[in-house]
């Protein structure tokens, strides 16, 4: 029987590349797509020899000429950290609309089931806590964070519609604050910034007074959750996270104890708009897909940390992303 055809976006990103690792290990035939915007070919790189794996350098918020069968699609193509959509605010909100539109057109001409990743985000600066799924949120769109925030509200909206109008099969993952192997080092989120400075043996970065929470959750736990929102039949969103919350400045003392640097702690404005507490309420996806986090912090923190040793000088001290600069020039 031939293999079943899934199409990741954003495939050379941080979680796309992981979705793809998780497809070709389950026997599945995996079209991975990005323009390398924020993403990095070295994340695929080990996949590029297996026959079952092709990438495709494409924009999706172009018009996508794709031939052939899909039976899913995974929509994981966006910049996801505040910096990086700081940067490139157009393109932000285009992946997020006309991105999500053009894989909506395809999802429908193909028959696929397309899974978008949508985000905490989309509850802003939260007056509910912790967040469950039936809160709307508290977003300001016109701050720094409104082309991300809004552009995955959107998302979610022209997605459900698409759904409701054509009858397509669609599933929604929220998801909350995510570390692990392949995060780009240099894209400004906090753990990156926080264990580079302490390789760079540089004083570690708490914005504002470090009272600001967030939840954090290991990468092999969002995958898994995601792959079963995947193969369920649930149409509505569904938040995967982990609720272990910590505040910044706990936060940046794992790190110090984890990386035994005896750099300090220095104070930074707190960036407009920074949500002052996250934390997600999972029990939809424990009912619905059997799924709670497995890994806990000091563990995932562990591998993380022996990821990032295990980059070069350059990457270390590279500010920028290289393809971002490329980019930016255009
Ligand atoms: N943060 C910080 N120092 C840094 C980078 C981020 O204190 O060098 C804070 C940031 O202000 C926010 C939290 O860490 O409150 C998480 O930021 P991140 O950019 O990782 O993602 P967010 O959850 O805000 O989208």
């Amino acid at each position: 029987m031939a293999k079943k055809k899934v199409l990741i976006t954003g495939a050379a990103g941080f979680l796309g590349s992981h979705l793809c690792d998780r497809f070709i290990k389950e026997g599945y035939n995996v079209i991975a797509m990005d323009n390398l915007i924020t993403g990095d070919l070295r994340n695929i790189e080990h996949l590029q020899n297996n026959p079952d794996f092709e990438f495709i350098n494409h924009d999706i918020s172009e018009y996508i000429d794709f031939e052939g069968a899909l039976d899913y699609i995974l929509h994981f193509a966006s910049p996801a950290s505040p910096i990086d959509y700081l940067k490139i605010p157009i393109q932000t909100l285009k992946v997020g609309s006309l991105g999500t539109h053009n894989l909506l057109g395809l999802a429908k001409d193909k028959k696929a089931r397309l899974l978008i990743a949508s985000t905490s985000e989309v509850y802003g600066d939260p007056n509910v806590h912790p967040q469950p799924e039936e809160y709307y949120g508290n977003v300001n769109p016109v701050g720094p964070r409104g082309v991300y925030d809004e552009a995955k509200r959107f998302q979610e909206a022209i997605t459900m519609a698409y759904h409701t109008y054509h009858g397509l099969e669609t599933r929604i993952v929220r998801i909350f604050n995510t570390y692990g192997p392949r995060m780009r080092l240099n894209d400004g989120r906090v753990l990156p910034a926080f264990i580079g400075q302490a390789l760079r043996g540089e004083d570690l970065t708490v914005f504002g007074d470090g009272s600001q929470t967030r939840s954090f959750c290991y990468v092999d736990d969002l995958i898994e959750g995601i792959y079963r929102l995947l193969l369920s039949d649930y149409v509505h969103p569904v938040n995967i996270g982990n609720p272990h919350e910590i505040t910044i400045a706990e936060f940046a003392e794992e790190i110090i104890k984890l990386t035994g640097t005896d750099q300090k702690v220095i104070y930074k404005p707190l960036p407009k708009d920074d949500p002052l507490q996250r934390q997600p309420k999972i029990d939809r996806a424990k009912e619905i897909l059997d799924w709670e986090p497995k890994v806990n912090r000091e563990e995932g923190l562990e591998i993380t940390y022996e990821y990032f040793k295990s980059l070069s000088e350059e990457d270390l001290y590279k500010k920028e992303h290289n393809t971002f600069e490329g980019y930016i020039k255009k």
